[in-house]
C-alpha cells in the first residue's frame, strides 16, 4: 500500500522541529521509528501533510542513570537499546515488544506519544510512576504517566509538543516482572502485566501493577495493590488478591480475545507476575 503524498523535513535541532510543527499546524506529524505511523499512513488511516523526522537531532537518544536521580531515556532510544540495558522492568518489557526488527527501529518516545493501550511501554511507565518531558513553543513541561494517557491513541501532548525524554525513578530494592499473553510469539499483547514489588521483613512494603490492553488507556490494578500492601508474601494471599485484577477495567474485545477472556487473563497474569516479582 502506498501512503498519500506528504512533505518531509529532517531538521537539525529541536527548536527547528518545534518551529516546523507550529508552522505546519495539526496536520504535521513527527516521525521517529515510523513503526506505528507509517503502517497507519499506508492503510490511509492517517494522512499527515508533512512529516518532521527527528533522526538528525542530537541528544534525543541514549540512557543515563545514576546520582540517585533515577533514569533518563532519550525519546529516540530504541526498544532494542532498552532491551540491552540493565534497567530491570523496562528491559524485561522491551524484550517482549514484537520482533528484533521492530525493536531496532521503534522508539520509546514514539510508542508513548502514540498512546496505544495494546503497546507495552505505557503500562510500564504507569507502574513505575514515570513521566515524559515535553518541549513545545511555550517551553518545557513534565507530564506524569497518570496524566499522559487520556483515551485510545490520545495523550495529553499538545500538537506542537515533542517528547524529549522519559524519566523513571530509581527502583532499587524492587523485584519486577513483565508478563504478556499473545496468540503467537512476538504478537501484540492480548493482556500484559507489569509488576513491581518491594518486600520488607517478609511482607509487601509496596506493590505496583500496570495493565496493558485492559481499557482505552493503560491502567493500574489498584485493588490488588491495596489488598497486598502490608501483607505477608504468601502464594495464597497473592492468589486471592489477584482475583480483583480486572476490577475497574473495560477491556476491548477483538479477534484474539473477548473482554471476558481478557479479564481471566488479567487475573492469571497478575498472580504470576506478582509471584515472580516477589521471587516465589
Ligand atoms: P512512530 O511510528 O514514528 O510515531 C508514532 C506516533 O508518535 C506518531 O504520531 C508520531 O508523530 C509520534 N511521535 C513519535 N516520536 C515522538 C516524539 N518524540 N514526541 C512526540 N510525538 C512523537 N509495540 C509494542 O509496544 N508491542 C508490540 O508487541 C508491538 N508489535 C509491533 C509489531 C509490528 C509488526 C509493528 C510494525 C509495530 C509493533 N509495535 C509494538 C509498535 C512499535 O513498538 C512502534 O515502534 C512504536 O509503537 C512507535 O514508535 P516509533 O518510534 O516507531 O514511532
Amino acid at each position: 500500500m502506498i501512503p498519500p503524498e506528504f512533505d518531509y523535513a529532517a531538521p537539525d535541532s529541536l527548536d527547528e522541529a518545534i518551529q516546523l510543527l507550529g508552522q505546519a499546524g495539526d496536520d504535521a506529524k513527527l516521525l521517529a521509528g515510523g513503526h506505528s505511523l507509517l503502517p497507519l499512513m499506508k492503510l490511509r488511516f492517517a494522512a499527515p501533510s508533512m512529516l518532521i523526522d527527528l533522526r538528525k537531532i542530537d541528544g534525543l537518544k541514549g540512557i543515563q542513570s545514576g546520582n540517585g536521580d533515577g533514569t533518563r531515556i532519550g525519546a529516540l532510544t530504541t526498544h532494542a537499546m532498552v532491551q540491552e540495558s540493565d534497567l530491570g522492568l523496562p528491559a524485561a518489557a522491551a524484550k517482549q515488544i514484537a520482533d528484533q526488527q521492530v525493536r531496532n527501529r521503534g522508539t520509546i518516545g514514539g510508542s508513548l506519544a502514540h498512546g496505544d493501550p495494546a503497546s507495552d511501554w505505557p503500562a510500564v511507565l504507569l507502574a513505575m510512576d514515570g513521566s515524559v518531558t515535553a518541549r513545545g513553543a511555550n517551553g518545557e513541561r513534565s507530564i506524569a504517566a497518570a496524566e499522559l494517557f487520556q483515551d485510545y491513541l490520545t495523550t495529553a501532548l499538545a500538537d506542537d509538543e515533542v517528547i524529549t525524554d522519559v524519566r523513571l525513578p530509581s527502583m532499587d530494592g524492587y523485584g519486577h516482572a513483565y508478563l504478556k499473553f499473545a496468540r503467537r510469539a512476538e504478537d501484540w499483547a492480548m493482556v500484559g502485566v507489569a509488576a513491581l514489588v518491594r518486600v520488607q521483613d517478609g511482607s509487601f512494603a509496596d506493590v505496583r501493577i500496570g495493565l496493558t490492553h485492559m481499557g482505552t488507556t493503560p491502567l493500574r490494578a489498584t485493588q490488588v495493590e491495596q489488598a497486598l500492601a502490608g501483607q505477608p508474601v504468601e502464594a495464597s494471599r497473592i492468589s486471592a488478591a489477584a482475583e480483583a485484577a480486572a476490577e475497574g477495567t473495560d477491556p476491548p474485545g477483538d479477534l484474539n480475545a473477548t473482554p471476558h477472556y481478557k479479564r481471566h487473563l488479567a487475573r492469571v497474569l497478575v498472580r504470576r507476575a506478582v509471584e515472580q516479582a516477589a521471587g516465589l
